[in-house]
């Protein structure tokens, strides 16, 4: 059932203070101002337009804006937009209203194509001081020549123009006057480097593609690594947070910056967030979307920002799930429960209860009057009295769950069973006095009698009953469809796989169970797309955008059951 507030661990509720815990990141920010290295915190968040964000990316955002804020910093929101062929306008579009939902408002919006101009210059000056030179050898080539980590790369035959040659080749390779592929701009550093990216790595390629920003400005781009370290220098990030796999091209970023002589900005890497049963990369959720496994970037199943926000995630919860999770120098896993114990624990706290069969068994009162109907009075959430109360209304006909029935009680099942009494929730007790069976003898009804002396759920007498009972009212039911979720893999490492299989083969076939006709009371009906309830006994949902008047569809945001208060309890959390 519900979590009990007073066992939870404290969180922070704030984005202010979502990154308030103790982290390494923190400590050189703080490190850094007091020596003096820097006088003031500029944070980005550089996102590639190349596809929705995820939950790994939100934790970067609690990290980049959090911190900020903290020191009384700010942060950009930046598109490190470099690469034309993949880059659109509605991820664009999709990752502000992401941050925004995430509860984080950015200084300035920038894009790494606002300093196409800038990098080019940057470029030409790098050639006039002879780290720079136009290659013709193909990118396949360049590779080839870039050894490994236990071969030493090959210089290309080209590295040695010109100043000159080379920047005539560079204007017209920007002119437009050689097909894609044939040359590269490099830098000149080392082939004998033992960090690869510091073999002389590619500045610029020929790619004839039209930006979503620039158009058909240009013909060749920067790569991500000449632009990334300069766009930070630009904006005067101090501290530009990202993810440890690009801990090995530090080295790089910070070539240019000293070369260039621009200001200083300083990278520092923290672990990627992975967890259970579901995939953080943008490629693989990219092919779940293009091969039709899942219904689009916000399908509810995704770990994607808009996926789980549609499925009834709040901003709250993710934010303090981050906070728990905190930062760390190695990568690791995070069970899914964690994240599901926050959601939880802030649904609880606000979501409104309401009563919803999904799968029903008729009832019928046999001594309650036809015709009669009663404002039963319910209570809205026992977490916040301020919610108040409802009426729900009660009528001879029912509708219960088919699971809270058994003709043939097993041991320790306390539910309705012929000759057993239950208590309906906020309304009566009632006593099974018999069942109507269908011609393949399944039950398809169930009769009962009430003692009306139970109203509200008490006895007068001190009786006891062992079970409570949700239940809706037939003639007022609201129907509904109501889809359930399950993870989107069947593996808690999606990508473990059998030989000559890929993370596909793990994909979880039964991910989304469509119950068709669920039966709501009435106050349900209506409802704007995205309100939260706790259906009682059922789990968290929201009301799904495919609703329509007179046809509401919930998403089951998640069960009650907290798996993860076990764990927790257990010692085996992360
Ligand atoms: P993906 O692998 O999903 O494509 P990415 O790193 O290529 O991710 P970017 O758009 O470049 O995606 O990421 C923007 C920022 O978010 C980067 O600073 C990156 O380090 C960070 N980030 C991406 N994935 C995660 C993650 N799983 N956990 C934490 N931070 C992440
Ligand atoms: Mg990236």
């Amino acid at each position: 059932m519900a979590t009990n507030p007073k066992t939870e661990p404290e969180v922070n509720a704030s984005p202010a203070t979502a990154a308030a815990s103790s982290n390494f990141l923190r400590d050189i920010i703080r490190e850094d101002l007091r020596a003096g290295k820097y006088t003031h915190v500029q944070t980005r968040f550089p996102p590639e337009p190349n596809g929705y964000l995820h939950i790994g990316h939100a934790k970067a955002i609690c990290l980049d804006f959090g911190l900020a804020d903290e020191f009384g910093g700010k942060t950009n929101l930046r598109f490190d937009d470099t690469n034309p062929e993949k880059e659109e306008q509605e991820y664009v579009d999709s990752i502000l209203d992401d941050v925004r939902w995430l509860g984080f408002e950015w200084d300035g919006l920038y894009y790494a194509s606002d300093y196409f101009g800038q990098l080019y210059d940057w470029a030409i000056k790098l050639i006039k001081d002879g780290k720079a030179y136009v290659d013709d050898l193909t990118a396949e080539q360049v590779r080839d020549f870039r050894g490994s980590l236990t071969a030493p790369g090959v210089e290309s035959p080209y590295r040695n123009r010109s100043v000159e040659e080379n920047l005539d080749l560079f204007e017209r390779m920007r002119a437009g006057e050689f097909p894609d592929g044939t040359r590269t701009l490099r830098a000149k550093i080392d082939m004998a480097s033992p960090n690869l990216n510091l073999r002389d790595p590619i500045m610029y390629r020929i790619l004839h593609a039209s930006h979503h920003r620039t158009g058909d400005k240009w013909c060749i781009y920067p790569m991500y690594d000449y632009a990334h370290g300069q766009s930070d220098s630009i904006e005067k990030v101090t501290h530009s947070m990202c993810t440890l796999e690009f801990a090995d091209h530090q080295p790089l970023y910070r070539w240019y910056i000293e070369q260039l002589g621009i200001f200083p900005s300083q990278q520092i890497e923290f672990d990627r967030l992975n967890l259970t049963y579901t995939l953080l990369s943008k490629r693989k959720l990219l092919q779940l979307v293009n091969e039709g496994h899942v219904h689009g970037w916000d399908d509810p199943r995704m770990p994607t920002i808009s996926g789980i926000r549609r499925r009834g995630y709040t901003p709250e919860a993710i934010r303090n799930f981050v906070t728990a999770v905190g930062v760390s120098r190695t990568n690791g896993t995070t069970d899914l429960a964690m994240l599901e114990h926050f959601l939880r624990e802030d649904l609880n706290r606000r979501a409104p209860r309401a009563m919803a069969v999904l799968r029903p068994l008729k009832l019928v009162i046999d001594n309650y009057p036809e015709g009669q109907l009663e404002e039963l009075e319910a209570v809205n959430n026992p977490e916040e009295p301020a919610a108040g109360t409802r009426q729900v209304p009660f009528s001879r006909e029912l509708y219960i769950e088919q699971d809270d029935f058994r003709e043939t009680p097993p041991p320790k099942y306390f539910r309705l069973s012929p000759g057993r009494e239950v208590r309906l929730r906020y309304a009566y007790l009632v006593t099974c006095t018999g069942v109507v069976k269908n011609g393949q003898g399944e039950v398809v009804e169930i009769h009962c009698t009430y003692d009306p002396a139970t109203r509200g759920g008490n006895t007068p007498d001190g009786r006891k009953v062992k079970a409570t009972i949700h239940w809706v009212s037939a003639a007022h039911a609201v129907n509904a469809e109501v889809r359930l979720y399950d993870t989107l893999f069947a593996k808690p490492d999606p990508n473990q796989t059998e030989e000559g299989q890929d993370f596909m083969s793990n994909l979880n076939p039964n991910s989304l169970e469509v119950v068709p006709q669920a039966k709501l009371e009435p106050s349900l009906a209506n409802r704007a797309v995205g309100t939260r309830f706790q259906f009682e006994r059922l789990g968290y949902f929201c009301v799904d955008p495919d609703t329509a008047p007179g046809k509401p569809v919930f998403n089951r945001t998640v069960a009650l059951k907290d798996t993860w208060a076990k764990i927790e309890k257990a010692g085996q959390g992360r």
